[in-house]
């Protein structure tokens, strides 16, 4: 996957910002650095931020989170709170959650919204994916 940053990218939604997230520093895997899933990548400083920011790669600095940019989804959805991040790509909405909060997904308000979402995805041929360690399903729309 392509990863987060402060470059070039999407319209940002306003009043948002990453703090001390590091989400998606750590729950995807990224074959550009070697990095498995789930595990902090080698850059991630404790207390969030990253030891390689002013040379991080292009993957990280155009790399937003969907709660970074779609003013759809609220503040239930901040990662730090909703224990996930998203992204999409193309139809597909991809959910990464935190292996040890793995529940929180199938709970409300969060359950309700990805089925709404894969409601939404279903005729252009898209789906919600979510991964919260080795478990992935698909959601119901
Ligand atoms: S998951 Fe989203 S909010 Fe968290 S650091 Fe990445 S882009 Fe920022
Ligand atoms: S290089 Fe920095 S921004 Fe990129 S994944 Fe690692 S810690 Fe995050």
């Amino acid at each position: 996957m392509t990863l987060p940053g402060q470059g070039q990218g999407p319209a940002l939604v306003p009043g948002r910002d990453c703090g001390s997230c590091s989400l998606c520093c750590i729950l995807p895997d990224i074959a550009e650095f070697d990095k498995p899933a789930n595990e902090p990548c080698r850059h991630c400083l404790p207390g969030g931020g990253c030891d390689a920011y002013d040379v991080r790669p292009s993957t990280c600095r155009d790399f937003y989170c969907l709660w970074r940019t779609d003013p759809t989804l609220g503040d239930e959805w901040e990662p730090r709170l909703s224990r996930m991040m998203m992204y999409a790509q193309g139809p597909q909405l991809t959910v990464l959650v935190e292996p040890e909060a793995a529940a929180i997904c199938r709970e409300a308000p969060y359950l309700g919204e990805l089925e709404a979402r894969a409601r939404m995805l279903k005729p252009m041929g898209g789906y919600v994916v979510v991964y919260a360690g080795e478990a992935v399903s698909v959601v119901k729309g």
